[in-house]
């Protein structure tokens, strides 16, 4: 491209420490996109790397099938919301949404409702990168314009007013009835980030909202899909985001932390219901199949990391960052530069009245031996769990200093 940011080659990371490779250490908000959960050179993960490459790296996923994708599929049933009993595995988060949203749509085709092809969503989401999602990612902030033409056109509700203790907004419920009300008979499904609404906005809403969304699908005959690939795996001080809500949804998708950051691997679950009703269509099979689909390598790594976080005492460690999060950002909110300082679970979010200058405010990070990288207005921490106190804080410091 013409005039890149600047970019900061990396050596070697271990812990919550990333090495560049003149040398200086950077202690990491980010999580890499916040999916190295355990932190980075973790031995488990990579001794069940070793281990699986020298039985095999990959062999396809039709005809066969290998311990590693069992095991890990065993797992996400017995961790994920009661009911989700069907796994689907695929390359990325994107690529298990736009499997969600195949499973949505064949299974309207196979109950005979024809002039199902849309989905509904709130406004302010975000769902990955490949043609599907982005067709359902915020129509303002997301690439709408740009593939104006070129993306499905789907149905938008408001996004759910702000805040996870806010009582519920009744002139919302109403708008989102209505909603409903005029668009359902054409969607198949109802798909959202439960509880937080991650690239969108890292904005929080009661999960209230979401039991309001249950009904209405119920209702209307919609399937609910909901996208915990930023949620899933502890991160919102639950498992999945789905258990504040107090329900489980149709589909579910996972993906980021499910190999603990060490290979892309993502998975589509669903209820034996929408399984069946799929299998009894004219196509008889999900109609999809990718060349990595299960690969090995990937499905053993992410066996290994859910059994170090079940083994961890993850609850306890997202409680700490929390109270750490919440006590360091706190100043924060007098700032005149802050718009609101909001903390969920594992996530610390500084929200400025002005979009930062990316380049300006990495290299001021940088100098300051932490690796946060915002977007438009929102400077936010989504840090490995294993985080100690005093790398919080490093971390928190950083952030006050450059709004103050
Ligand atoms: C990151 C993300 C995706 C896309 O996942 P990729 O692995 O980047 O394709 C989808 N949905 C949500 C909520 C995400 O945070």
């Amino acid at each position: 491209m013409a005039k890149p940011l600047p970019v900061y080659p990396v050596a070697s990371a271990s812990g919550a420490t990333i090495t560049l490779a003149d040398g200086r250490e950077l202690t990491d908000g980010m999580a890499s996109w916040w999916c190295a959960i355990h932190g980075y050179n973790v031995p488990e993960l990579n001794a069940a790397i070793s281990a699986q490459t020298s039985k095999m790296s990959h062999v396809m996923f039709g005809g066969f099938t290998h311990e590693p994708a069992v095991e890990l599929g065993k797992r996400l049933v017995s961790i994920t919301p009661e009911g989700l009993n069907k796994v689907f595995l695929a390359d990325s988060g994107s690529v298990s949404v736009e499997v969600a949203m195949k499973m949505a749509v064949q299974y309207q085709h196979a109950r005979g409702e024809r002039g199902r092809g849309k989905l509904l969503t709130f406004r302010g989401g975000y769902h990955g990168d490949t043609t599907g999602p982005m067709s359902v990612c915020d129509p303002e902030t997301g690439m709408h314009g740009l593939f104006n033409g070129f993306l499905p056109v789907h149905h938008f509700a408001g996004r759910p007013p702000g805040g996870f203790n806010v009582p519920l907004d009744k002139e919302y419920l109403k708008e989102l009835a209505a909603t409903f009300r005029l668009h359902a008979h054409e969607c198949a499904a109802f798909i959202c980030e439960p509880v937080v609404q991650g690239a969108g906005g890292m904005h929080f809403y009661n999960p209230g909202y979401l039991r309001a969304v249950k009904d209405l699908c119920k209702e209307y005959g919609l399937l609910l899909i909901f996208d915990e690939i930023a949620t899933g795996f502890g991160r919102t001080g639950m498992m999945f985001a789905a258990e504040h809500a107090g329900f489980t949804p149709d589909i579910m998708c996972l993906g980021k932390a499910l190999t603990g950051g060490y290979m892309t691997l993502a998975a589509t679950l669903c209820t034996d219901e929408v399984a069946e009703v799929i299998s009894q269509g004219e196509a008889r099979v999900l109609m999809h199949g990718p060349t990595f689909m299960a690969n090995p390598l990937a499905c053993a790594v992410a066996v290994a990391s859910i059994d170090l976080l079940l083994k961890s005492p993850w609850q306890e460690r997202i409680t700490q960052l929390s109270k750490n999060l919440s006590l360091h950002l706190r100043a924060a909110a007098q700032m005149d530069a802050v718009k609101e300082v909001r903390v969920l679970g594992g996530i610390g979010v500084v929200e400025t009245h002005q979009a930062v200058d990316v380049a300006k405010i990495q290299a001021f990070f940088v100098k300051r031996g932490v690796w946060i990288r915002p977007f438009g207005t929102r400077i936010y921490l989504m840090p490995p769990y294993i985080l100690s106190e005093s790398e919080t804080r490093k971390l928190c410091s950083a952030i006050l200093e450059w709004v103050a």
